[in-house]
């Protein structure tokens, strides 16, 4: 398929989307006016697709210091830290972010994304395995693409795979890499890292462990530090990656390690050495939003209890969710239609949340991925179950309440169109 046949293949999803409503990637977002609200198509909307998740993006030390940076050292780097130099906040912040995590060293880099095509390229080298477990982000797998290493999947949070695998590579030359995520972007369900670290553990002094904490930082851990803080294997994570572009409210990713001369790897990752380095704004707002993750837990309190509300609300409208209550709270619905009519309709009524279909998705589910952050406050919450329910029953997707079956386990499940959907299990391609 040449490149004119691959521009008009994806014109054509484009146009039958619009045809339906919208096409979600060319939503504009007219002005955003707090980290819980925006105006689309000249009508309040109420933003629950977004992973603000402590709604830092308009706390006023993290804007004011990111014009203050701005005023005093100009608008950008216009260039890489290898070639062109690093500024004093670019060491400043990777000093902060390794004593946030108690590690020895820590690599900042231009976005999340860059951050795992940067450290996996580097750490697959030939001869090495890369072992992914299968519902990984599109930057884990795009990173194993630009390694040398050869690249293993295992089935989703199955440690037991994983362990058989590495049991068929005993004795294998070259060092092996897990990659595992904190919490799963598209599901919303957590890694098992306690089973993963120790399978990894008894796997040999060559085997290595990595966590993406992309959505986990800031949500989870008594300091704000994630998943593996939360399951208390910090100890065990030979490299613990994350971005800045959720629980920090910025742009930016980063890397942390004890491991020995960790610091010689920026002379040897191509993404780290030929993009440009982060802004001087950037640097200092992550620089404010890290000390606020790390010394005030009142947002994360904050955020588990919407997570709550908005978790076993949905599901009592009779709504399918994923198999657990965190930020990221996944609709499942019975086919990429009924996501696209339910968004449509959602954002009709002032609700934004975003719709993720196959092949973005584990098992080709279709849904909705609807958001938390701490700055919704109760009423917002109460405000979007309502015309979710309004919505999902105008469109059939749930049943008045004397219709719906009440499950076992405390999930409501509608009795009517909304199909149970067994939730993650292998997948077919990388998740957005
Ligand atoms: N890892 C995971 C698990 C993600 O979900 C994302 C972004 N959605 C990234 C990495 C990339 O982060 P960034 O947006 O900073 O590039």
């Amino acid at each position: 398929m040449g490149i004119r046949d691959r521009i008009t293949a994806v014109s054509e999803i484009a146009e039958s989307l619009k045809g339906a409503g919208r096409d979600p990637s060319s939503l504009v977002i007219e002005s955003i006016t707090s980290p819980a609200e925006a105006m689309i198509e000249g009508r309040e909307t109420l933003l629950l697709g977004t992973n603000n998740y402590l709604g830092l993006t308009f706390e006023p030390s993290c804007v004011e210091a990111a014009s203050f940076a701005s005023q005093q050292q100009g608008a950008g780097t216009t260039g890489s830290r290898i070639a062109n130099g690093s500024y004093a906040g670019h060491t400043a912040l990777e000093q902060q972010i390794a004593e946030f995590y108690a590690k020895k060293s820590a690599m900042v880099f231009s976005t999340g994304y860059v951050a795992n095509i940067g450290m996996i390229s580097v750490l697959g080298g030939a001869g090495d395995t890369l072992l992914i477990d299968a519902d990984s982000h599109a930057s884990i797998y795009d990173g194993c693409r630009m390694a040398e290493a050869e690249t293993v999947r295992f089935r989703h949070n199955s440690s037991e795979d994983l362990a058989k695998r590495l049991r068929r590579m005993k004795g294998k030359d070259g060092d092996k890499v897990v990659i595992v995520e904190g919490i799963y972007s598209m599901l919303g369900d957590t890694a098992p890292l306690d089973e993963f670290a120790a399978v990894t553990r008894e796997a040999g002094d060559d085997v290595f462990l990595m966590v993406d904490e992309a959505h986990s930082l800031g949500v989870y851990g008594k300091d704000g530090r994630g998943k593996c803080q939360e399951d208390g294997v910090e100890a065990d994570c030979d490299f613990i990656v994350g971005t800045f572009s959720k629980s920090v409210g910025t742009t930016g990713g980063y890397c942390v390690s004890d491991l020995p001369g960790f610091d010689a790897l920026r002379m040897l990752s191509r993404p780290y050495m030929f993009t440009a380095s982060m802004t001087p704004g950037t640097i200092a707002t992550a620089q404010a939003a890290f000390s606020i993750i790390a010394n005030d837990q009142s947002r994360k309190e904050r955020l588990w209890r919407s997570v709550r509300h908005l978790y076993n609300g949905i599901q009592k409208l009779g709504f399918q969710t994923g198999p657990q209550a965190t930020p990221v709270v996944a609709v499942i619905l019975p086919d990429p239609l009924a996501a696209i009519a339910l968004w449509n309709r959602l954002i009709d009524e002032g609700v934004y949340t975003n719709i993720a279909i196959p092949p973005a998705t584990p098992n080709s589910l279709s849904l909705l991925r609807v958001s938390v952050s701490s700055a919704l406050e109760p009423e917002q919450i109460d405000r979007a179950l309502s015309v979710m329910s309004s919505v999902g029953l105008e469109l059939g997707i749930i049943q008045p309440p004397a219709l719906r079956v009440i499950s076992g386990g405390g999930a409501a499940v509608s009795s009517g169109t909304a199909q149970r959907v067994q939730p993650t299990k292998g997948a077919a391609a990388p998740r957005a």
